[in-house]
């Protein structure tokens, strides 16, 4: 493997707005090994299970005990690696990133991890999240000579580091992730070392497992899962772990702030077979179905939802209602990233290609459809739609999340307020918007009571405005991610 390799792949793809993928765009996967010959093996399988966090770029980095290395592409993990190469690469510590830009800029210098040489040595870093401070960092660092060479904030973590003064890599670590604010999990790689940190509301998740006597990290723990690896604990609010010849240790580079943890993990980022925070995804969501029912009951024949991230919620719905639950959507999972259209009529091309409707199914039927969230309206009416022209006598919209009024600053890519509908129309305006017969939301108290925390223990911002880490600075809940398009900086 060539030393410090950065594959560039292909030209960079079009920003989250000219997307024909779902509303919501998932955030960046993590994945950590230290201990295991196979170490870049390791990575590229657990990259595998977190592809579904992001589809844009993928990336891998080795210590084989004398060079830091690094290979990294736009694209699908399956796409920038081959197997075979991987599986060839020798070193005992590694960290897998794949990524999805959370502010639109789609280059390939982006691309995880972040290999950096650092006074406490060469690091590569791999980033979830977003630093709401990343633009005073910037311009700060920028105005004492610093020279950024990517527009991602995980950039000003790696030069926080570097200007620590400290010569331990973990002690660098401390003072760096200490200075910074926002919604983050990092691991870091350095030479003999492997570290992970979560941001100390804990907005973001991270996990520790373990293989045999190796460990691992992992941004969901379907990923330790799926290389035969045992859960272990969660990542701490504020804690960064270390990891080496001596064992695992834990430091706090900040104190806990009021957990926070982000809602929309159970709600649709997380795969089902993830437990977050020692809670089933899939559980959590079957709930969700079954509360809705509870709440908003309707006259139906069948339930169905929307392919993958509403199937759980569906089969809770389900039960409860006793209606049966169908395949209504056939969700075409080879399209992959082929059909990213810059034109709305090619959008729509593509949002058919990959859901299509089962009409022998829908056909004269009174069809109640589970999906996750409505962001900008769009994606709902098609999918209404396509239920109406295989023949639905009726459509009856069950939202499994409260109205998403307000952006996120912490990791996920939402349009400005302008852009989400729920901050401009009501819920009987939604349903005229896209079509539906009718139309219910979540409540806020049922959605915390499925997910089994109080209101103080998860962010939930994107419902109700009330965000646990001040926005960025000039940033109001009118001016999300979408209203800084063209900044300077990417989350990651
Ligand atoms: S604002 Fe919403 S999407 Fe963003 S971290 Fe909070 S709950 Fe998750």
């Amino acid at each position: 493997m060539p030393h410090g390799l950065i594959v560039p792949g292909r030209p960079p793809r079009p920003s989250s707005q000219q997307r024909s993928g779902p509303e919501l765009q998932e955030e960046c996967g993590l994945f950590g090994v230290f201990g295991h010959p196979q170490a870049a093996l390791l990575s590229y399988l657990g990259l595998f299970a977190l592809q579904h966090r992001g589809q844009e770029s993928a990336g891998i980095a080795v210590w084989d005990g004398e060079y830091l290395d690094c290979e990294k592409g736009m694209g699908l993990v399956g796409e920038v690696f081959e197997r075979a190469e991987v599986a060839a690469w020798p070193g005992s510590a590694a960290v897998g990133h794949v990524r999805y830009p959370t502010c639109g800029s789609s280059d390939p210098v982006n691309a995880q991890p972040l290999v950096v040489r650092t006074f406490p040595g060469t690091l590569a870093l791999a980033h979830n999240g977003e630093l709401t401070d990343a633009g005073r960092w910037r311009a700060d660092l920028e105005q004492k000579g610093a020279i950024f060479q990517t527009t991602s904030d995980t950039e000003v973590i790696a030069h926080l580091v570097s200007r620590s003064g400290r010569n331990e890599a973990g002690e660098a670590l401390l003072d760096a992730l200490g200075q910074v604010h926002g919604g983050f999990a990092v691991v870091v790689l350095s030479e003999g070392e492997l570290f992970c940190a979560r941001d100390p509301n804990g907005i973001r998740p991270l996990s520790i497992g373990r293989l045999g006597d190796a460990w691992l990290v992992a941004s969901e723990t379907c990923a330790i899962d799926s290389i035969g690896g045992e859960f272990v604990r969660d990542v701490e609010q504020g804690e960064l772990v270390s990891i080496g010849e001596y064992g695992i240790r834990s430091a706090q580079f900040a104190a806990p702030g009021r957990p926070a943890l982000c809602a929309f993990e159970y709600i649709y980022f997380a795969r089902p077979d993830s437990d977050v925070q020692g809670k089933n995804v899939h559980q959590v969501r079957k709930e969700l179905g079954r509360r809705l029912v509870r709440a908003f009951p309707v006259d139906a024949d069948l339930v169905t939802g929307v392919p993958d991230s509403s199937v759980s919620a569906a089969i809770g719905y389900a039960e409860e209602s006793g209606l049966p639950n169908e395949i209504g959507l056939i969700k075409n999972r080879y399209i992959g990233r082929t059909f990213i259209e810059p034109t709305q009529e090619g959008r729509e091309l593509a949002v058919r290609l990959k859901l299509n409707p089962l009409r022998q199914v829908v056909k004269g039927q009174r069809v109640v459809l589970v999906d996750d969230s409505i962001v900008r309206g769009t994606t709902s009416r098609h999918i209404v739609g396509l239920l109406r022209q295989a023949g639905a006598a009726e459509v009856h919209l069950r939202i499994t999340s409260p109205p998403y009024r307000c952006p996120c600053f912490y990791g996920i890519d939402t349009s400005s307020s302008a852009e989400l509908i729920a901050a401009r129309k009501s819920v009987e305006e939604i349903r005229q918007a896209v079509d539906a017969d009718t139309l219910a939301y979540q409540t806020l108290s049922e959605l915390t009571g499925a997910l089994g925390y109080r209101a103080d223990q998860l962010c939930l911002s994107c419902f109700n405005g009330d965000y646990p880490v001040p926005p960025p600075e000039g940033a109001t809940s009118g001016e999300g991610r979408g209203g800084r398009q063209g900044g300077l900086f990417s989350g990651s």
